[in-house]
């Protein structure tokens, strides 16, 4: 891959695209034509030392009891990261590390996802991770209607105050809840959707691509997208 630096291609190494590229589709547009995006792209880590707001939503999220799964949590996962930042990553629901852990995407999937922001040149420092709930179902089995609507204020509230430039939506559970619509994933990916005029992409959950890697070259087209309608990117 031509004109990509060593970091780069570490990165994309890490998200297995640059296995998959020479094995199948050497015909196809290259995912390593990523062009020096990360400066472009670049979220600046902003602190905010007093925001009375947040800490209140994030003790009401802590304390919340509007669902059955609050009684087998051992944490609830409100979420991380910058709280201003311009990217927010939306996920389906805490795994068993997470919930372990109280922190989104920190098992297997969340290692993937890691590879997957830094190949667009950002790291989970600069993005906000949550999830469409903050208790793990059982078995990490799908979240039902109404453990969705319980915890969708919460989402809603963290969305308001982030006031993220651009959502990206892992997996078709996640979408199919924050969008309010009930494609499936393929009719929703490679388009732009908004949400209360964010504008929002939708790709495949890390947890898919660990089992499915062929379709990394699709995510890749879809963090693309992404980075091309993020604000000040060429
Ligand atoms: N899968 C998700 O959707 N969210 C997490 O936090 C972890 C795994």
């Amino acid at each position: 891959m031509p004109g990509l630096s060593p970091l780069q291609h570490m990165y994309l190494e890490h998200m297995g695209i640059t296995r998959w590229v020479q094995r199948t589709a050497p015909a196809g547009p290259d995912p390593g034509s990523l062009p020096d995006r990360p400066a472009a792209v670049t979220v600046v880590g902003r602190t905010i030392a007093d925001d009375p707001e947040w800490d209140r939503l994030q003790a009401e999220v802590a304390a919340c009891t509007r669902c059955e799964l609050h009684r087998g949590r051992t944490h609830t996962v409100f979420g991380a990261g910058d709280r201003k930042a311009g990217w927010m990553i939306i996920g389906e629901a805490p795994g068993a590390e997470e919930d372990r852990r109280g922190e989104p995407f920190v098992g297997r999937a969340g290692q993937l996802l890691n590879a997957m922001l830094e190949a667009m040149g950002l790291d989970r420092q600069q993005v906000f991770i949550a999830n469409i709930l903050k208790c793990r179902p059982p078995n990490n089995r799908d979240p039902v209607a109404g453990e969705v609507a319980a915890c969708e204020s919460h989402l809603q509230q963290q969305i308001k105050m982030i006031q993220p430039s651009l959502i990206l939506v892992l997996g078709r559970i996640a979408a199919q809840n924050l969008l309010k619509v009930d494609s499936p994933l393929g009719r929703m990916r490679g388009k732009s959707w908004a949400w209360n005029g964010i504008p929002v992409v939708v790709t495949y959950h890390p947890a898919y691509l660990l089992r499915n890697p062929a379709d990394k070259r699709k995510t890749w087209q879809d963090l693309q997208l992404a980075l091309s309608l993020y604000p000040g990117s060429p």
